[in-house]
């Protein structure tokens, strides 16, 4: 495993940027039911943790896909491992996220959500937010911090797997 090169945000640091995130997403909301979409493997800790802050009626649900292949570019090519969800027509759908690089995952998910369902209204979170690589436009409503172009590892952002139970984020 290669060494951790810094720590870029510590877990308060993290966990007080989703304290922030979660009352917006309150503000944006009120009472009105809410389902959450999970985009695994990446998102799963940023999402179990901001959910823990929202306080509208909420419903979790995962989808799966993969693009990265143990490499630390992306493929461009999207895998969708799995992505069962039930009917969202007429519902509030909040897409989370882990990070946006290129934009081709948010785009795939995206135009996903828009070519099945007619949802009442979708957004889209994003933990971290690479905008220098971003090589598609993504429409990203809400994120916590921007970053650079180095590769992030940690609080469930992987390497092969690896790392994701650092709960600081760190590049390598
Ligand atoms: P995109 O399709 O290029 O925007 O990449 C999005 C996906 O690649 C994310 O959902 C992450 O799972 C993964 N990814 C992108 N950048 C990194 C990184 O720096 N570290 C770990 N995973 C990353
Ligand atoms: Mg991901």
């Amino acid at each position: 495993m290669k060494k951790i090169k810094n720590i870029l945000f510590t877990g308060e640091q993290i966990q007080a940027k989703i304290k922030e995130l979660a009352q917006q997403i309150n503000e944006i909301y009120k009472d009105e039911e809410l389902y959450v979409v999970c985009i695994l493997k990446g998102a799963v800790i940023f999402a179990s943790d901001l959910i823990r802050h929202l306080n509208m009626p909420l419903k979790l649900e995962f989808i799966r896909i993969s693009s990265y292949k143990g490499s630390t570019q992306s493929s461009g090519k999207i895998d969708a491992i799995d992505l069962s969800l039930p009917n969202l027509n007429g519902k509030n759908v909040l897409i989370v996220e882990d990070i946006v690089d290129t934009g081709y995952s948010a785009q795939f998910i995206l135009d996903y959500f828009n070519k099945n369902f007619k949802t009442k209204s979708t957004r889209f979170c994003v933990l971290l937010n690479k905008k220098i690589k971003h090589k598609v436009q993504v429409d990203i409503d809400l994120y916590g911090f921007e970053v650079g172009d180095n590769f992030i590892v940690g609080y469930g952002f992987d390497l092969d797997e690896h790392y994701r139970n650092l709960p600081y984020i760190a590049e390598l």
